[in-house]
Formats: structure tokens, sequence, C-alpha cells
């Protein structure tokens, strides 16, 4: 057991094994200054410094949630149903939430992920609007209440503020949003890029921008988008279902890959989110402009996506991020985990993700805007996660391999930015569980 380590206490750690940049490394010893790392040093005695169980990680980057999805989770699984049906019961969620019961969720959601060994979120956030798509007095509100939420539960948000413009697409173009959609929508591109100028960073927080998808922002709207980005992050859902692929190709003669391409949106800064069905073009011109691409396992299998080209997307020069979505699972070493798995499951073969390449999908912050995040050397943010090598799960594992055995549960210390935001397996919150009971049980309850 961990004896706790406290906020205020030593600002020296020790840790018996650490995963520094050029790999595993024995008697680590951390210093911490402000919020970054002063030093790191492999073979050196604990001395005084507090002491890390297990092995230490560098802090995990949750690339892409939408933190209200948490109240979906243990939800939806009854009579079945599709990507499509789940989304009707999605839409009921966001329909019930304003910026004081949206504060409590994504409090909860976030504690959640800190328990994980999240330390940066970005957050893919569409629902900015009140009821009907009527602003709230601050136009901002909702985010406003993220930016909260994140920083009670003591992880760095990327506010990736999200154009979504229209229902749907199909062969003969976009539909008006209906129902519920309507809250995700501004007026237009013009509406939404005055509305996130109007999004200060803060020390906790940095903005980005989203395109939904191609099915929810015509092409004549991307330039806008991209143009508003500038050098901040900027991501996109990607053929996540054949059915995007469809609409897309019916209308524009075009996938949806080629269609952002074509329009000059891909590059360094953006991260294609899922990018599931691709074609063999697809990959090379995501590959060519080193779009990050953010595979969603644990929702990708429970949505009955399908499995993304991850192994081809990495040969063709993409980095990879992981991302927990819909929240159905909150257990970034099960993404990462999930990413060999998968490919096993669609190849036949073992071993097709290197233990480095599944380390820096866990900790892909510079997609999110964190580029000084997500190592464990002198000058980075001072983020890392302890992970227990002691639990039932984990006992007998070879520290290297521990990535392919623990799960969240194992986490037992967590800093952001030096501060101890999980000690002992335990939330600087208190009881993470109740956070979300509390948040979750109203907005299920009858009206
Ligand atoms: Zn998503």
């Amino acid at each position: 057991m961990s004896a706790g380590v406290r906020a205020g206490a030593g600002r020296r750690f020790h840790a018996k094994w650490a995963m520094l940049p050029g790999g595993l490394a024995r008697d680590v010893v951390f210093e911490v200054s402000g919020g970054s790392f002063a030093s790191v040093a492999a073979g050196q005695p604990a001395g005084g410094a507090a002491r890390l169980p297990g092995i230490v990680l560098p802090g995990f980057a949750n690339a892409h949630s939408h933190a209200f999805h948490r109240a979906l989770r243990g939800r939806t699984h009854d009579g079945g149903g599709t990507f499509w049906t789940w989304r009707e019961r999605m839409y009921a969620v966001a329909a019930r939430l304003d910026p004081d019961s949206y504060l409590a969720l994504a409090r909860a959601a976030y504690a959640e992920m800190a328990l994980a060994g999240v330390t940066s979120v970005g957050e893919f956030h569409y629902l900015h609007h009140g009821p009907g798509g009527v602003p709230y007095a601050d136009p901002n509100a909702m985010a406003e209440a993220l930016r909260a939420a994140a920083a009670d539960a003591g992880v760095r948000l990327t506010l990736l503020d999200t154009c979504y413009l229209a229902g749907g697409l199909g062969a003969d173009g976009h539909f008006a949003p209906a129902g519920e959609q309507r809250r995700f929508c501004d007026a237009g591109a013009g509406a939404w890029a005055k509305r996130v100028a109007a999004l200060r960073d803060s020390p906790g927080m940095r903005v980005g921008a989203a395109i939904h998808s191609v099915r929810a922002v015509p092409r004549d709207a991307f330039g806008m988008v991209r143009e508003a980005a500038g050098r901040r992050p900027l991501h996109v859902h990607l053929s996540e279902q054949p059915a995007e692929n469809e609409a897309c190709e019916a209308y524009y003669g075009r996938t949806p890959a080629g269609l952002l391409a074509d329009a000059g949106v891909l590059g360094p800064a953006v991260t294609a989110v899922h990018a599931t069905h691709l074609t063999g073009g697809d990959i090379a011109a995501l590959g060519a402009a080193r779009v990050t691409c953010c595979f969603c396992p644990t929702t990708e299998r429970d949505l009955a996506d399908g499995i993304g080209p991850a192994r081809a997307l990495a040969d063709a020069g993409a980095p990879l991020s992981l991302g927990s979505d819909q929240h159905v699972v909150t257990d970034l070493l099960e993404e990462a985990r999930a990413l060999e798995m998968n490919e096993r499951l669609s190849s036949g073969r073992r071993g097709r993700m290197r233990p480095a390449e599944l380390h820096a999908a866990l900790t892909a912050h510079a997609s999110i805007g964190w580029p000084e995040a997500g190592a464990l050397a002198a000058g980075a943010r001072a983020d890392l996660v302890a992970v227990r090598l002691d639990s039932p799960r984990t006992a007998g594992a070879a520290p290297e391999q521990a990535v392919l055995a623990a799960t969240a549960a194992d986490v037992d210390t967590v800093l952001v930015d030096g501060q101890p935001v999980v000690s002992g397996g335990r939330h600087r919150l208190g009881d993470v569980g109740a956070l979300l009971r509390d948040a979750i049980a109203p907005l299920w309850a009858n009206p």
C-alpha cells in the first residue's frame, strides 16, 4: 500500500520503476519545482523522497471526451439497437442538462478520469446552447461549466469547441437540425467563430476547435473553422460509420477524408477521431498530412463501429492517440491495450503495436495542445501516474509489460502539474462514485 502523497508534502519522489523517454529505468528520483520536473534521474537512492508504488508512467492524455455521455453508461444496452438508436438516448440526456447540472456531471466524469491516470482531456464540446438552440445569457456558459469542472477535478482541459450546423447528410445534401440537435448549433460558421473568439485560455484550460463531422458541417464552412482554429488543435469525427461514407460519396463524390484533404483542412494540428472505415487513399492522405488519428476502442466496440486500421495509419505517418469518447469505460490503459488486441483480431497476428507505441498513444498531450506534457523529463509538466504492481491484476507482471496487464483500478497516485490529485487510489474530491450517482440520477428521473 502507498502511504499516500499529501498536498504540500516533499517535492521529491522516488519510484523503483519508471518509464522514461529512453525506456524503463530503475530507482528514479523526480524533483518537482513549481508545476514542472526540475530533474528526473535514474539510479538514485530514495533518501528522504516520498516513495511511489509500482511503476511510474507519464500522465495520460484522454484525447476525445464527451463528458455528458458518462450518464449513458449501463443505460443503453436493453434491446440492442444501433449507433443511431444510441444517439437518440444521448440526445435525451443532453436535453436535461443546464450549466449547473453539467458542472456536476462533468466534475464527476473528470474526477473518474483522474482516478484512471488522465492528466489532460480533450473535450469535444458541442452542447453549447440552451434548449431549442437559444443562447445562454453568457453564450459560453456550458464551456465555463466545463472549465470549472476540470479545475475541481484536477485535470487540464482542452475545450475543443465544436462547429455543428446541420442535422445530417444525405445524397441530396445536408438536413436542417431537428429537435435536440438545435442545442448543438450556432446560426452559422461566422456565429460559431464569434462565440469561440470570446473564450479565453486560463492556466488549466486551452481553447481549440472542432468540425463535428462532414455530416454536421457543410464543406463551405470548413475554411472559417480552419482559420478560426489557427495553430490550435482542430479535431473532427471521421468515418466512424459506413453510412457517413456512403452519404459523403453520394453528395460530394469523395470520401470524408478526401473531402477534408481537398478543402485544405488536414495538417499536423488536426486530429481525426475514429478513422474507422478508410480507403487506402484515405490512409495515405492522413499519414502524409501527419494528422493524428484518435482511436476510441471501447466506444467503437460498444457502438459496433468496427476496427480502424491503426497499424496502417501509423505506418503511413499518422501519430495515434486515444480517447474514452462516450465513457462506456473510463480506462486509458484498456484503450491502449485494445489498440493491440484489435489489431490481433483483424490481422490474425500478435505484436502489431510495440509497447513504446502504446505508451506514445497514451501520452499524446501535444495533439490536444499541451506539448510540454507527457514525458518524465526535466522541464516537462510534472504529471505522473504510479501504477501498482502488487494488485491481483498486476502481481507477477514484468514492469515493462504492465500496460498490458494493469487497469484503471491499479492507479495509485496521480500528480498533475506537481499537485497530488489522486493518492492511495483516492481522488482529492473524495467518493467519486457518489459524485457520479448524484449527478446522473436526476437526469433519468421522471420529470
Ligand atoms: Zn466523439
